[in-house]
């Protein structure tokens, strides 16, 4: 099982500060910021500061501290949003785009964490 981890794409230029981002919640292994191009009122992306490229990769070569700590970074950032169903929230939805036939388009892993209101039908196929 081969993956080739790209060191230029746009979330490893966030990771080591070369670009800046809206940070909403920092880890020790995971990175949680605001989405350049929001899709719905809440939409904040959960990253983990290891080089993985999709959910996949992170689950067959992270270790399990970086796997605890990123599926407990998705939940606080839920709660901080306001979006936690068991915090009184609305809830919300997660995506994780892996691959051509994701449509991931930055091939670093990342969560989407949107909500805010009704997020409408779980995909629309063309
Ligand atoms: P995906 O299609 O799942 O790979 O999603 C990539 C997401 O990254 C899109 O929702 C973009 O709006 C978002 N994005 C791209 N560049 C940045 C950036 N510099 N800061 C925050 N979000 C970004």
């Amino acid at each position: 099982m081969a993956y080739a981890y790209d060191p230029q794409n746009v979330f490893a230029k966030i990771l080591r500060g070369e670009i800046p981002n809206r940070t909403v919640l920092e880890t020790a292994h995971s990175l949680a910021f605001h989405d350049i191009a929001p899709k719905a009122p809440v939409h904040v992306l959960v990253i983990p500061r290891g080089p993985y490229v999709c959910w996949d990769h992170f689950a067959a070569a992270a270790d399990d501290a970086e796997i605890a700590d990123f599926t407990r970074a998705v939940a606080e950032v839920a709660r901080i949003a306001e979006v936690a169903p068991g915090a009184g929230g609305a809830g919300y939805r997660l995506i994780s785009n892996a691959g051509a036939n994701g449509v991931q388009e930055v091939p670093h892993l990342h969560v989407h964490v949107m909500g805010g209101h009704p997020m409408g039908p779980m995909v629309l196929l063309r």
